[in-house]
């Protein structure tokens, strides 16, 4: 902790992980010899660097952009970039913490990383949002490469940004090299399924989980916190399942429709007209609109917090468990409190980490860097079907990794064990490095 001193999100998921280790250590003493623990916990490098750009008006800004290249036992550091004010170091350490055991249970040969900036592209004309992404590439484009560092999107990086980093990379390096960054448009290397798989994945891992008891989305209300890509695919895959998407949000507030959010309409509002989720209730008069309430307080069967981190807390998981909720599975990073996941536990809820159930955006993102290596392109049928069978494997990773050490249903453990023995064996078997 005195070596990341405020780092607060950080040291949340580092405890959240060394808590399930204990099991480990026992069969394998070789881990502690090898201090593999300390040595997963300290990134390999650490990149901070100044970020001046101009507005429109020819005013002069200054922000900090962040790369944390956590770990590399498993292949080239992967990991999303986020734009948002919130972002400092412990967030970015936090969030390449949990990516290398997410990238670990894939399955695919990936490291960990994840960078970002404290820049808020809310309000920001495309211009500014191009020179910001273009100044922000003239210092990272030296620490990338598609056998070193693949960045790609994460809360405020979509594919317009995506596409402004990758112009800047090309023309600084002068090479076309596909596979430095995923989230690419689908006519320049961009892979099918890539926009839809953090939120399908996270829908099949809970199917998966719903199984488990005989259950499936058929006729299940579902909340989903969020508009963002992560929460629009969730919801897409859940109405495709026969479930009802009763209510979802952004950061000022959410709108709840018993009866079932129109897709199509927050599609208009969030993709195209770039707009907030209080507009879906300009046209839906059956819909309502609640500013500044809290999202968990409508009743469902399943919760998806597909926003952003701490995001459920305890006071909400004690409401959504009164209310009859079954199963929640974390579409964002870490959105679930310490204190909350302990109340779905004791409950009995299902409760899947989201490095195990947001895991199918990255794992998709791999999928691209093989097609961009292969100079392919998959169909939308076969890429999903991939997505699908990659989130039914980490599901068993989990489920049957509980049961080994004796904790039969719980994923977080499941989870953490699995992505960290893969990691431990890796880093042992490449030496004191
Ligand atoms: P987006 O930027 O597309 O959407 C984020 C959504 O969350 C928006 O609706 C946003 O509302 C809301 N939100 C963001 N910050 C806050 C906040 N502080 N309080 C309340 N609401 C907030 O991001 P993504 O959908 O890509 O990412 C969402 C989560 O999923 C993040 O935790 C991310 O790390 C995680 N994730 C994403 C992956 C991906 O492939 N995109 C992969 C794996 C995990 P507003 O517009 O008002 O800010």
């Amino acid at each position: 902790v005195s070596r990341n001193q405020g780092e607060t999100e950080f040291h949340q998921a580092v405890r959240e992980v060394i808590s399930s280790l204990g099991p480990v250590l026992d069969k394998h003493p070789e881990y502690a010899e090898a201090c593999i623990i300390e040595r997963v916990c300290e990134p390999e490098r650490q990149i901070i660097f100044r970020v001046p750009w101009m507005t429109d008006q020819g005013q002069i800004k200054i922000n900090r952009g962040f790369r944390v290249e956590f770990n590399s036992a498993l292949g080239p550091y992967k990991g999303g970039l986020r734009f948002h004010p919130s972002v400092y170091l412990g967030i970015v350490k936090f969030l390449g913490f949990e990516q290398i055991f997410k990238n670990a249970l894939t399955g695919m040969p990936i490291g960990g990383g994840k960078g970002g900036s404290d820049f808020d592209p809310k309000g920001r004309s495309d211009h500014e949002i191009m020179r910001f992404c273009q100044s922000f590439m003239t210092e990272l484009y030296r620490h990338l490469g598609e056998y070193t560092d693949v960045p790609a999107g994460d809360i405020g990086v979509g594919g317009r940004e995506i596409g402004y980093l990758f112009g800047q990379y090309k023309r600084i390096t002068n090479r076309y090299e596909s596979g430095v960054l995923t989230g690419k448009g689908l006519t320049w290397g961009g892979a099918r399924v890539r926009t839809e798989a953090t939120g399908y994945g996270s829908v099949f891992f809970t199917e998966e989980m719903l199984a488990t008891t005989g259950e499936s989305f058929d006729g299940k209300a579902v909340t989903i916190s969020g508009s963002g890509n992560v929460a629009i695919y969730a919801a897409e895959k859940v109405i495709e399942l026969g479930g009802r998407v009763v209510s979802m949000s952004d950061s000022n507030g959410y709108v709840v429709d018993e009866r079932g959010l129109n897709l199509d309409l927050v599609k208009d509002i969030k993709e195209v007209r770039r707009g907030r989720i209080s507009e879906y209730v300009e046209s839906q008069k059956r819909a309502r609109y609640v500013a500044d309430g809290s999202i968990w307080d409508v009743p469902c069967d399943v919760a998806l917090p597909s926003a952003t981190q701490n995001e459920l807390d305890e006071t909400a998981a004690t409401t959504l468990v009164q209310n009859g909720c079954v199963a929640v599975a974390e579409g964002a990073n870490m959105p679930c409190t310490p204190a909350a996941v302990h109340v779905f536990q004791d409950a009995k809820v299902a409760f899947a980490p989201g490095k195990a159930a947001n895991a199918g955006g990255v794992a998709t993102s791999a999928l691209e860097m093989q097609q961009n290596a292969s100079r392919d392109s998959w169909t939308f049928e076969h890429s999903e079907n991939r997505l699908k069978s990659i989130m039914v494997d980490i599901h068993a990773t989990c489920f049957e990794t509980a049961q080994e050490y004796g904790a039969p249903g719980d994923y977080v453990l499941g989870a953490n064990i699995a992505g960290f023995v893969k990691v431990a064996d890796a880093m042992l078997a490449h030496g004191l490095i």
